[in-house]
């Protein structure tokens, strides 16, 4: 028997000893690194999953591998970690390099597995409050939208859409409006559920024929929050059954809350009627968050969770995770996680290693420098970029710049508006209505930005 069969006839005998959720949470990504002199060695891919198996599970896994191998007479448990499976000198952890990103998911994942249990009455995680929320200048609106919402369940901004990418937050902010609802009054009735998960339970309910009880459930709550409803795409009879559902809660004043990861036009496959429901109300997007943000949001995350980071870590740490808060909390985990483990403080050299090899190599350019750019490429002052001025000669540079930092940086409107000296968002928008539409018409000005571009992405 080779380490291979070894390890997977020993776990599906564990496997039935233990329960799912934490089968799958601390035994993934496990194999038999060696098998010698009855000695075997068990690999891992963290310090935590270390911990449970030595702590918890040694004994079932001693067990059900001397009953394999009678002669084996101690285990032990090494971390090896995705640099190190991949330098891999045996074929088998090879086999189980799974994409990194993995690594940081999984991290994730037993936090969360750790610290908090969801409410089976509302759905609603603990965590996701509105004290643990910051807001930056790319989600300022939804925030505020929703803590209205708060406030006044049912009488104004209903619904409430949010929508925007992955891992920006939106399930976050759902929530918090959730439990902030119940915590103000433990009387109101609260769900939280996704598109997805609603539409099973209506299935699962027509094939058993408790669609009444089905029906009559959703037509109770004073909050109703459906996250992701863009999985209501396709979907004909769930559409049809929310619609009503939206209807009588609606009509009786009840708050209904959405999120997807796009506009209610772009959704493909919904009804008219039902779309002009999700239109309803007040829709907002959030941005992605600039750099200053994922700074400020790092910071606070370091400081609850006592991770120990100097400045320059900190600030690497957010040049280096761009995307989302997601991919933010993945970092600072996997540097917590490492940091325990090698028990110090890792320098920037180390974070630096470890987190390009969780993260593609992705540009680090700042709204700073692309304002400074295009103040020399335009030959203009760069101060004038910011003042409040209609000449030609300036105007045009500036609707340029605002132009790339939404497009190049993903700055959001209001954060635009703002980086330009207090401007109202709508003007950062037309600023970027205008530029891409000039793009199209003027090959002059394509060339420009171009240019300009070619400019700063040289400096970076
Ligand atoms: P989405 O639903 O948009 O994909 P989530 O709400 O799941 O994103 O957010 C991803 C992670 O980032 C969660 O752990 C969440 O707590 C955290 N997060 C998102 N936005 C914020 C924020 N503004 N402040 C603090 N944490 C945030
Ligand atoms: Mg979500």
């Amino acid at each position: 028997m080779n380490n291979q069969e070894l390890w997977s006839r020993a776990l599906s005998e564990i496997e039935l000893s233990v329960s799912r959720a934490n089968f799958a949470t601390w035994f993934k990504d496990t194999h038999i690194i060696e098998h010698n002199e009855g000695i075997v060695t068990v690999g891992v891919p963290n310090g935590f999953s270390k911990e449970w198996l030595e702590n918890k599970y040694h004994k079932f896994i001693l067990k059900s591998i001397r009953g394999l191998i009678p002669e084996v007479r101690s285990i032990s448990y090494n971390i090896i970690t995705p640099s190190d499976r991949g330098a891999g000198d045996s074929q088998q952890i090879n086999q189980r390099n799974k994409p990194k990103k993995d690594f940081i998911m999984q991290a994730e994942e037993q936090m969360e597995f750790k610290e908090f249990s969801i409410d089976p009455r509302t759905n609603l995680n603990p965590k996701y409050t509105f004290d643990s929320f910051i807001v930056g200048s790319f989600n300022e609106l939804a925030h505020a939208a929703a803590l209205a919402v708060t406030k006044n369940l049912g009488r104004v901004y209903n619904p409430l859409f949010l929508y925007g990418g992955v891992g920006l937050g939106k399930t976050h902010l759902l929530q918090a409006v959730g439990n902030s609802v119940i915590k103000e009054n433990k009387n109101k009735k609260v769900i939280y559920i996704t598109s997805e998960k609603f539409s099973n339970e209506l299935v699962s309910s027509l094939q058993n024929n408790t669609v009444q009880n089905f029906k009559e459930k959703y037509r109770e709550y004073d909050l109703l929050i459906v996250d992701d409803v863009q999985f209501f795409s396709g979907k004909e009879k769930t559409q049809q059954e929310f619609f009503y559902t939206f209807n009588t809660l609606f009509d009786a004043g009840k708050q209904v809350v959405f999120s997807s990861d796009r506009s209610p036009k772009s959704i493909p496959d919904i009804e008219d009627r039902l779309r002009s429901r999700l239109e309803a109300g007040v829709i907002i997007d959030i941005s992605e968050p600039e750099y200053e943000t994922r700074l400020a949001i790092l910071k606070s995350k370091a400081a609850e969770r006592k991770i120990d980071l100097s400045e320059p870590s900190l600030e690497l740490i957010a040049s280096m995770a761009q995307k989302n808060i997601r991919e933010l909390e993945g970092a600072l985990n996997t540097i917590q996680i490492q940091s325990k483990y090698q028990d110090k403080v890792l320098s920037l050299e180390e974070i630096k290693a470890i987190l390009s090899k969780n993260t593609k190599p992705k540009s680090t350019i700042t709204p700073t420098q692309i304002i400074k750019t295009i103040a020399e490429f335009y030959d203009i002052p760069e101060k004038s970029i910011f003042e409040r001025t209609r000449k030609t000669e300036i105007v045009k540079p500036r609707q340029i710049a605002m132009y790339l930092i939404r497009e190049d940086l993903k700055g959001s409107y209001p954060y635009i508006g703002q980086k330009f000296g207090g401007m109202d968002h709508t003007t950062a928008i037309h600023a970027y209505e205008k530029i891409s539409c000039d793009i199209k018409r003027d090959s002059g000005l394509e060339d420009e930005i171009k240019a300009i571009r070619e400019k700063y992405q040289r400096q970076k």
